[in-house]
């Protein structure tokens, strides 16, 4: 039988980076062993089920190159399409002895709980023979004994009976619950194996309960770890940046976010982790996961998207960043953005940045009239005494030498060697003059590629 994975999320209005791991693993899994990768919303509370958020949902995970047109993916499904089946599963167990109906409410459970000082539901009517009626809950007659969990990444997971108690299957009005819903929708969409965040294991011993006594297979369970931040604290959305779309907005590239994502808790073979999707799939198994909570280094990520950048094609580089400068939200007015410039500047840029997010600042002297001068910048250029009168002699040589970087540098260095300053200090203050900042790209290709009007213009201001 063909493996069928799925990514059952449950719609929060944002893409957790969490969940688009967890959606990862089942692609690669469905992709390396022949199967499908099922979508299902899981939408069953009511304030979550909002169409844009199912959209948000599927175009998160194209951007991740999981595509609803790919002849493995299958859905989206809703879970709230299959109501009438959680409700008949929730009746067959009743009708077959696995289920009963309580009218405690929970205050009274908990009552009962604080009188005799045990924990959870004392299983009060398992034996009262009540039938269905108005705010009563039903629950499952949890055996006696033990449920062991195969889990593919954590081995096997013993769960004793007496610390798990009759849960809930239907609500007091009727409507089943994540548990029961989520096992009666692995079961109509045949599902064989389920991976999924480390969260749910907890609720695996009872899911698998609730697969026996509907005498289904149980599927291939896996629990990966969870996401930490650098304080090893489970990634909150209050907390920390976890929303895939904002990384997308900042100029994480797909390709870099999907590679790594995937060596969180798993590590390809060889010295790099930097790998393409074809390498991981072949060489992922959920067996060489690891169990410990994986920290979620945003450092990390920014680095191998640097990475990613370097290795794009030069083209493709300039036309990424080429959107971003001609785009909306630049300093500059449109008409001034100048693909010439650009385009020879951009080696220089490429090799320098850890995302297309960081362009604009690079390069803006090349587009801003009178690029901002950082004023703490330009007193630490001009603070020495040589400064000034420094590039007074700069700005002269400039006028007649040749305009290429190479027979610039020379004549700054000259300026250098008759005062004895080094080139890298004498080269603060004619940056600072022509790009208002201390750091940026290579001084004298940038000032080659804007052009010697303009840098003896800027120059001559600075000194003014
Ligand atoms: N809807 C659940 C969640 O978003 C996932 C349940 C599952 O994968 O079994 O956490």
């Amino acid at each position: 039988m063909q493996p069928r994975y799925r990514f059952a999320p449950s719609p929060t209005g944002y893409f957790h980076v969490g969940g688009a791991r967890t959606a990862l693993y089942n692609w690669l899994l469905a992709t390396k062993h022949g199967g499908t990768f099922v979508l299902r919303i899981e939408d069953t509370d009511e304030s979550r089920n909002q169409p844009e958020w199912t959209d948000g949902i599927v175009s998160a995970l194209e951007w991740l190159g999981i595509a609803k047109s790919d002849p493995r993916f299958e859905g989206p499904y809703f879970q709230s399409d299959y109501a009438a089946q959680h409700v008949a599963a929730a009746q067959f167990l009743y009708q077959s002895g696995r289920a009963y109906w309580c009218d405690l409410t929970s205050e009274q459970v908990q009552e009962r709980a604080k009188a005799s000082g045990t924990a959870g539901y004392d299983g009060y009517s398992r034996d009262r023979g009540l039938e269905p009626g108005p705010g009563r809950v039903l629950r499952f007659r949890v055996p006696e004994g033990r449920t062991v969990v195969r889990d593919e990444v954590r081995g096997e997971v013993e769960f004793d009976h007496a610390t798990i108690e009759d849960f809930v299957l239907l609500r007091g009005n009727g409507t089943p619950v994540f548990l029961l819903a989520n096992v009666v929708d692995d079961v109509e969409m045949a599902i064989t194996h389920v991976v999924r965040a480390e969260e749910h294991l907890p609720n695996a011993p009872k899911q698998q309960m609730l697969f026996e006594a509907l005498g289904r297979d149980v599927p291939s369970w896996a629990h990966v770890p969870v996401l930490v931040n650098e304080q090893r604290k489970k990634l909150s959305k209050r907390r920390d940046k976890v929303a895939l779309e904002q990384y997308r907005a900042e100029g994480i590239l797909p390709d870099a976010m999907v590679n790594y994502l995937m060596t969180l808790g798993w590590a390809p073979q060889g010295d790099t982790e930097i790998v393409p999707w074809s390498t991981m799939v072949e060489q992922f198994e959920l067996s060489a996961v690891n169990h410990s909570p994986a920290f979620f280094d945003v450092k990390k990520l920014l680095a191998f998207n640097g990475e990613y950048i370097r290795m794009m094609p030069p083209d493709r580089f300039v036309d990424a960043a080429e959107a971003v400068l001609r785009g909306p939200g630049m300093p500059w007015p449109a008409e001034r953005f100048d693909a010439g410039r650009f385009r020879a500047m951009a080696p220089l840029v490429q090799t320098r940045v850890q995302t297309i997010g960081e362009v604009p600042a690079m390069v803006d002297f090349l587009f801003l009239a009178d690029p901002a001068v950082d004023e703490a910048d330009r007193a630490k250029a001009f603070g020495a005494e040589w400064a000034a009168p420094a590039l007074g002699e700069i700005a002269s040589a400039l006028e007649t030498v040749a305009w290429s970087a190479d027979a610039i540098k020379a004549a700054v260095e000259a300026v250098g060697e008759a005062r004895g300053v080094k080139l890298g200090k004498l080269q603060a203050p004619l940056r600072v003059a022509v790009t208002g900042r201390s750091v940026g790209p290579p001084l004298f290709e940038s000032l080659e590629v804007l052009g010697r009007d303009e840098v003896l213009r800027r120059v001559r201001a600075a000194l003014a």
